[in-house]
């Protein structure tokens, strides 16, 4: 119902930039090469995410509107080994109940895009055919159009472009082989190449945290088993405050957790007898029946099968690389 779709959208959909952050783990799901971000006020009034990836057939338009139709599981024994970022099914009926909703795709190679809208109720017309090239693009309109409590606590269209900033930087840096580009009221925040080498990636990380970051980071490459560590540090001697500059993903997925920042503060502190203020940019790989990542749906959380396993590898492969880097 629609009652159960806005409650449920209380836990995914806070803001603009956690409608973003939804869309943006879509197209990559969908195996998008390219993402396009375009919104005006913050996102508050209109945000649009498109992608190149491969569509959703119009069939099933109305079915990704509708709550816990996700693509993306067969059985309940997949959760398991969730590899894709999003699984529950959740997000679209979550941002289509409250707000304006234009669902745009073609499947890779139709001849026709098909398109539905959905103004927060509960039902929508049959899918129209449009114009649109392969892949799919999200436009919400008018976010909490139809709660005014929840708008009530959005926040300046300036501070909203803040957060919304925030979340297709970490993407960037998540994936820099996805182009991707930011655009604002008209004005290209960033637009950014597909990189594939490794000269291509250093530009990409310059662009978005600073040349500082690049030219002061010590590559990470370690590998144990099946768990990898790969990204760059930036020892806290050289920096300032960092903590708009530490990045640790797991399998590609953002993650807040206090064993990984736990792990990495003790390898600074071990190495250089301090661990304050240390940036980091770092990718740990991990076999998916590892991780638990169905915690919570903001899914900034995760939990490992094994901590002390995972906490372990991470501090010695730091302090490895670091005492390295030091000497
Ligand atoms: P989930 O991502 O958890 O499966 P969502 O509500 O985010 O659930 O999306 C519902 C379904 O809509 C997805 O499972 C997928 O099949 C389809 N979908 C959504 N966005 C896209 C996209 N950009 N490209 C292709 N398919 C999409
Ligand atoms: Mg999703």
């Amino acid at each position: 119902s629609q009652l159960i779709d806005q409650i449920a959208a209380g836990e995914v959909v806070e803001r603009p930039a956690s409608v973003a952050k939804e869309l943006i783990e879509n197209s990559l799901d969908a195996g998008a090469g390219r993402i396009d971000i375009d919104v005006e006020q913050g996102g508050i009034k209109r945000l649009r995410v498109r992608d190149d990836g491969h569509g959703i057939p119009a069939a099933e338009l109305s079915l990704a509107l509708s709550r816990h139709a996700t693509s993306k599981i067969v059985e309940l024994s997949d959760l398991e080994g969730v590899a894709s970022l999003g699984f529950r099914g959740e997000a679209l009926p979550s941002i289509a109940s409250v707000s304006r909703l234009t669902l745009t795709s073609r499947v890779r190679g139709a001849d026709l895009a098909w398109q539905v809208q959905n103004d927060g109720a509960a039902d929508f017309d049959q899918p129209r055919p449009v114009a649109h090239p392969d892949g799919t693009t999200v436009e919400i309109r008018d976010l909490f159009f139809n709660v005014p409590a929840r708008r009530k606590f959005l926040r300046t269209a300036k501070t909203e472009l803040g957060h919304l900033e925030q979340v297709a930087r970490c993407f960037a840096l998540a994936q820099p082989g996805i182009a991707l580009s930011l655009t604002h009221q008209g004005r290209v925040l960033f637009d950014l190449p597909a990189a594939t080498d490794a000269a291509a990636i250093r530009q990409r990380l310059a662009d978005l945290l600073g040349s500082g970051f690049v030219e002061q980071a010590l590559e990470i490459d370690e590998q144990a088993g099946d768990l990898s560590l790969r990204g760059w540090v930036v020892r806290p001697a050289f920096s300032r405050s960092q903590g708009d500059r530490q990045f640790f993903f797991v399998n590609g997925r953002l993650v807040r957790d206090r064993l990984v920042a736990h792990a990495v503060r003790q390898a600074f502190k071990d190495v250089l007898h301090h661990g304050r203020h240390p940036a980091y940019l770092l990718h740990l790989a991990i076999p998916p029946a590892w991780v638990d990542v169905n915690v919570h749906p903001a899914k900034q959380e995760v939990r490992f099968r094994d901590g002390r396993q995972v906490h372990d590898f991470l501090n010695r492969a730091l302090s490895r690389r670091l005492a390295e880097g030091a000497a």
